[in-house]
């Protein structure tokens, strides 16, 4: 007779928490990180097997704003610093158009951030997926997830969600939107694959022949585009955007199919590797499974294709082997959940300052088109992030951090940076431990107090930004201040012609369009 045998018991005995981050992407970890150094009981909940999310497989870009300053400090710079420490990490790479990168080993990272979670004393759930909410009233009082042991609660007094497609505030009935405004599109996705056995110098041969349009942003400025060329060899890391005649080859010998025009990627720190961000999916809903088994299916087969582009037709690559392929497909835009604030386009441009200020940002507004190729760039000027961004709108215990802060289509291009969304982390995870102290929901922490914590651990509230970094403009150089080339739709941005405004609360905002569960 066979016999059968189950596991299942029914709901386990709850867990308890004090403060619960879903997500451990480059928001999550960080946000894990202030809020257990704060000195509250954390748990982080993560569906993979690692953590980092997206940013253990990327350069991270936007440490600096386009003057070349520092605008993220805190517990993601001690990040970089442990990692350029132990010799995983090149130097900050300075760049006109993207402020700065940060080339580093993401494999040692990721054992790195294990270590610093387990040293602040967050409890780590891996392979966890939240399913659900418990929702009672106006606040959330737990969530619901599936592991290994089965299904169980987790009951937490203030709850993060760092999940980048604010999946635990759409399923608590929170308001979201997702996409840009008229037709709902994200931006393209890219599954991100690194090259080894790379030749370095063949490559910034390559970049130096003019033909080949190695950085297009460059070419209208030649004096910019002379001195940028000349420390090529000099630097670890550069970044890519260009090539452009070398894919309309391809594409013109039926050899390049995907919906891309140029090459875009980094020339890591290692001599001879190289990070290609070229595969593109149009249309995805990151939010459906059948979209994101379909674009997976699809972004798999392009990287085959990519390996023989960039083998026959750009220099350095002859004999490129395929090192590794990212373990998640890179969704750049999800659901952005809506907060007591959501931050405009114009904010990020114009370089808005807020009383509420928790952290910066300065990285360009970069959008990879939804419907096309290549990328929409405007430049941005230094600008704050409001904590009331990070609060959702409508339930009392509700903090969001990352790609689903509350902002808009246009700001989130921005904000969404790795850098920028670790600084978002710090920013809440700090939040919540205060919240959790003085026994009051995070919108009740005193913002004056919040902001007084996070000056003390570091963080960049534009108390030490100082002058532009005159010393890197000189040596780097800059674009010119009177707007950018608008060829193949990058578009200008005129520098406010008027100072800055004194800080003051912005009105709270209602945004055009919306979608609830
Ligand atoms: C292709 C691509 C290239 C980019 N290039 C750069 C670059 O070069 N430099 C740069 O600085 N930025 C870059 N960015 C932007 C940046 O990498 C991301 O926006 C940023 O890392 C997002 O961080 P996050 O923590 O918000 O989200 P993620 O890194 O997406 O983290 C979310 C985490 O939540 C987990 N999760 C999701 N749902 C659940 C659930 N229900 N239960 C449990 N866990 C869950 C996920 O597994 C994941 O680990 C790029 C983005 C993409 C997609």
């Amino acid at each position: 007779m066979i016999e059968f045998h189950t596991d299942n018991k029914g709901l386990l005995p709850p867990l308890k928490t004090q403060v619960l981050v879903v997500g451990s992407g480059g928001a999550g970890l960080v946000a894990a990180l202030a809020a257990a150094r704060n000195g509250t009981a954390t748990t982080l909940v993560e569906y993979q097997g690692f953590v980092g999310g997206i940013s253990s497989t990327l350069t991270w870009l936007g440490f600096h704003d386009q003057e070349y300053r520092l605008v993220v400090k805190g517990i993601p710079l001690e990040i970089v610093r442990r990692l350029q420490a132990a010799g995983e990490a090149g130097a900050f790479a300075l760049d006109p158009k993207c402020s700065s990168a940060l080339s580093l080993n993401n494999h040692y990272y990721k054992c790195l951030a294990i270590q610093l979670l387990k040293e602040a004393g967050v409890r780590l759930m891996l392979h966890t997926y939240v399913v659900d909410t418990l929702r009672e009233g106006d606040r959330i009082a737990g969530v619901v997830v599936e592991h290994k042991s089965g299904r169980q609660h987790i009951l937490a007094d203030v709850v993060i969600d760092c999940s980048g497609d604010g999946d635990i505030a759409a399923r608590g009935g929170v308001l979201w939107e997702k996409g840009r405004t008229g037709d709902g599109l994200v931006q393209s996705p890219t599954l991100v694959f690194r090259l080894g056995n790379v030749d370095r110098d063949a490559l910034i041969r390559g970049c130096q022949d003019w033909r080949l349009v190695y950085r297009e942003w460059l070419d209208p400025y030649p004096e910019l585009r002379a001195k940028f060329l000349k420390r090529l060899p000099t630097v670890d890391t550069f970044i890519f955007g260009g090539f452009a005649p070398l894919v309309k080859k391809a594409i013109d010998a039926g050899e390049f199919h995907s919906p891309q025009t140029r090459v875009i990627g980094v020339k890591t720190h290692v001599p001879d590797e190289f990070l290609a961000v070229t595969t593109r999916i149009l249309g995805l809903d990151p939010t459906d499974v059948d979209s994101l088994t379909n674009a997976y299916v699809d972004v798999y087969q392009q990287i085959l294709e990519h390996l023989h582009f960039f083998r026959k037709y750009v220099p350095g690559f002859k004999h490129a082997v395929l090192r590794e392929v990212a373990p998640m497909l890179g969704v750049r835009e999800s659901r952005r959940i809506m907060g007591d604030y959501v931050l405009t386009g114009d904010d990020v441009v114009t370089g808005r300052i807020f009383d509420d200020v928790v952290c910066m940002g300065g990285y360009h507004v970069d959008i990879h088109r939804p419907d096309g190729t290549w990328v929409q760039s405007t430049d941005t000027q230094a600008y704050d992030i409001p904590f009331r961004s990070l609060v959702a709108r409508g339930v009392a215990n509700i903090l969001m951090a990352g790609k689903c802060l509350s902002a808009t289509h246009e700001a989130v291009a921005s904000t969404r940076v790795i850098p920028i969304c670790m600084a978002q982390g710090q920013a809440v995870g700090t939040a919540a431990a205060l919240a959790v102290k003085r026994g009051v929901t995070p919108r009740e922490v005193s913002i004056r107090e919040l902001q007084a914590a996070l000056i003390a651990q570091g963080a960049e509230l534009r108390q030490t930004l100082g002058e532009p970094n005159w010393q890197a403009i000189d040596e780097v150089g800059q674009f010119p201040k009177k707007g950018q080339p608008a060829d193949d739709g990058i578009v200008s941005a005129e520098p406010p012609a008027v100072p800055r405004p004194p800080a003051v609360p912005s009105p709270p905002q209602v945004p055009v369009e919306h979608w609830v569960r």
